[in-house]
């Protein structure tokens, strides 16, 4: 235990995912002998995050206005949505240049361990933007692990019967993994084969 402040930062950084007391403690120590102009400008950054970024109203996307960049630009594909677990898959799928549609960010995925149900992601959002029949794919881009796998059956099972094509990424990506992990090249060609879902 070190004393009052110092052991409050360890503490507030340890509850960070991914950071465990070691991790904790190292970046306590960086943070203390670091220039104070560079805390200072980290300490903003964080209060700054909370203040001006908020959620797409409508994709889900992290955004600093009420729509997001993706959704805004009309030189987006209207007619394919692409339905992701979180924001950082949108950045992946960004970065591999194959994907020219707009997103739907679902906020997590099915998983009954932790108790989180259709009802606690944004499925509701999704049937609405499905409704009027102007998006003619939709191309399921869960993470190929358990969670994700749920998801996407669950979503094929709802959505096929609206007569839209439903797509799934191709093999090819590590089973297990996480999206935001594949290398563009990968997620690419997962892209490219995506194939359709026979329910
Ligand atoms: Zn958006």
């Amino acid at each position: 235990m070190y004393e009052g402040v110092v052991q409050d930062l360890i503490d507030e950084l340890g509850r960070l995912p991914g950071v465990g007391p070691k991790s904790a403690q190292r970046i306590a120590f960086h943070l203390l002998q670091a220039d104070p102009v560079d805390v200072r400008r980290l300490a903003q950054v964080l209060l700054e995050v909370k203040e001006r970024v908020q959620f797409c109203t409508i994709c889900g996307n992290v955004a600093e206005a009420t729509e997001c960049r993706i959704c805004r630009d009309p030189r987006r594909d209207l007619t394919v949505l692409c339905v992701v677990e979180e924001s950082k898959d949108v950045v992946a799928i960004e970065r591999t240049r194959e994907f020219r549609g707009r997103y739907h960010v679902l906020g997590g995925a099915i998983s009954p361990i932790e108790g989180i149900g259709p009802d606690n992601l944004r499925v509701k959002e999704l049937m609405v933007r499905l409704a009027d029949g102007a998006i003619t794919e939709l191309i399921i881009a869960t993470d190929p692990n358990l969670e994700g796998e749920a998801t996407a059956t669950y979503l094929a099972r709802l959505i096929s019967p609206m007569g839209l094509v439903v797509t799934r990424l191709a093999s090819g990506l590590p089973v297990g993994g996480d999206l935001e992990y594949a290398d563009e090249v990968t997620l690419g060609r997962a892209f490219q084969g995506r194939r359709r879902v026979d329910v």
